[in-house]
């Protein structure tokens, strides 16, 4: 029995000898074939393009709608700027360079912070604190290396908009603030290029392409004049959800590849604004818009902006559309976070006026919350928040917010219509004072 079992553990051994053998012969076989193979995937099989990317964009050239080969070809010579790397910019990045667009710039100022993260998936924990370009470009080069990008790490201004966005066939403006969308808006209509625009905020968006084919309309035919500065929200105010501004970054890389691949023509192209609503069921519905309209200060017969007046900084985006006023209140009516950090009167009311979900996420021991927007606003009374022995004609009440804007205005109204005398707003909010009393505090 034990001999028998000697025998069989030779004869195995054996045979692992000669299939190891074996195995090396085959590799000796194969590994030239492999690296011929590899290289032949990245060698041009016809004029256009290599085996790579026909297996890489081959289940997007076989739909219809893309405009198959010659969709693809489209793509791999267009040259797509994105203004903005942030929550719009990520995701349109992401499907734009997966999809093969050939050259794609990227303009953006900005550097990575932890609290972009949820929204700007491009950007990763080890990107925080680097240029939000260059930060895209990494993840880029990584997804797809047939496309070629080039960074701008710095604002587009009058004097450096016609250079960069003369290089490029279509602009996708994805930025927040309506004096850059001015400005991009006016030099893409002297540049007639077309403009992938949208915007994001809280769990919604919209989207729409302006200047199509210098037929119109553009930015400012639709906004002749810019809101009012205290009506821009954005999301460092407003917050908003990250999958909400993904999807609309999405639908304009969509925008700009029926752009590219000449889905859109001169025929079928009709302006629409779609907008999008995350909440309480996800809905997109796409309004008709008016055509150019024959007054437009950039994009009509009439038109009164030049490249000269952009240029020699004739035209000022940023006063154009106005600044928040921060100073609302007189100086005597204000009180640094530290002097009310001093202050231990017993008596004195803080009354917190941020919305209720910024005070579940942090608040000051003892205040009370009553939001400004919309309850204080509104209200001709607020007696029932403050203890029954408050005495409005001399206790203190200071009035705390997240940057020291809304309390100002809610200090004003408490004084001039709710008839409180000694009423004192802490200047920088709870963000100062997360900065300069205590670091416990989060700044969200
Ligand atoms: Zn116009």
């Amino acid at each position: 029995m034990d001999l028998e079992k000697k025998e069989l553990l030779e004869k195995i051994s054996k045979l692992e000898l000669e299939n190891s053998g074996l195995r090396k012969r085959l590799e000796a076989f194969e590994s030239p074939l492999s690296a011929d193979s590899s290289k032949l995937q990245h060698t041009k099989i016809d004029e256009d393009f290599t085996l790579d990317e026909y297996k890489r964009y081959g289940r997007q050239m076989i739909v219809p709608s893309f405009g198959s080969r010659d969709g693809q070809v489209r793509l791999k010579h267009s040259k797509v700027l994105v203004i903005g790397a942030g929550g719009l910019g990520c995701p349109a990045l992401l499907y734009l360079s997966a999809a093969g667009v050939g050259k794609i710039g990227i303009i953006d100022d900005d550097v990575v912070d932890t609290s972009n993260l949820h929204r700007q998936v491009l950007h990763t924990t080890d990107s925080v604190g680097i240029h939000k370009c260059e930060s895209a470009k990494r993840y880029i080069s990584r997804l797809n290396p047939h496309v070629q990008v080039e960074t701008y790490p710095y604002r587009l201004t009058n004097s450096n908009a016609f250079d960069i966005i003369n290089k490029y066939d279509v602009i996708m403006d994805c930025t927040d603030t309506p004096a850059t969308r001015y400005l991009i808006n006016d030099v893409s209509v002297l540049c007639s290029k077309p403009i992938v625009s949208a915007s994001g905020l809280k769990t919604e968006g919209q989207l729409t392409i302006l200047n199509f084919k210098n037929m119109g309309p553009c930015y400012r035919c639709f906004y002749p004049k810019p809101p009012k500065p205290e009506t821009v929200t954005t999301c460092t105010d407003g917050g908003v959800i990250g999958p909400a501004i993904g999807l609309m970054g999405i639908t304009m890389a969509l925008e700009a590849i029926k752009l590219i691949t000449g889905y859109y023509t001169k025929e079928n192209f009709k302006p629409f604004l779609a907008q999008y609503s995350g909440y309480p069921q996800q809905t997109l519905r796409v309004f008709k818009m008016r055509n150019k309209q024959h007054d437009c200060a950039i994009c009509s017969p009439s038109a009164t902006i030049t490249k000269e007046i952009i240029t020699n900084n004739e035209i000022d985006y940023a006063s154009f559309c106005g600044k928040v006023n921060t100073n609302i209140l007189d100086s005597k009516y204000r009180v640094s976070v530290r002097d009310f950090h001093e202050n231990n009167n017993p008596k004195s009311v803080l009354l917190d006026v941020r919305p209720p979900e910024q005070f579940q996420i942090t608040k000051l021991p003892n205040s009370i919350n009553i939001s400004w927007d919309p309850i204080l606003t509104k209200a001709d009374n607020i007696d029932e928040y403050f203890p029954a022995d408050f005495d409005k004609s001399k206790d203190e009440v200071y009035v705390l917010c997240r940057y020291g804007n809304d309390s100002q205005l809610a200090a004003k109204k408490l004084i001039e219509e709710l008839g409180i005398r000694n009423v004192k707003d802490i200047k920088g909010g709870i963000n100062k004072w997360s900065e300069e009393i205590d670091s416990k505090i989060p700044k969200y």
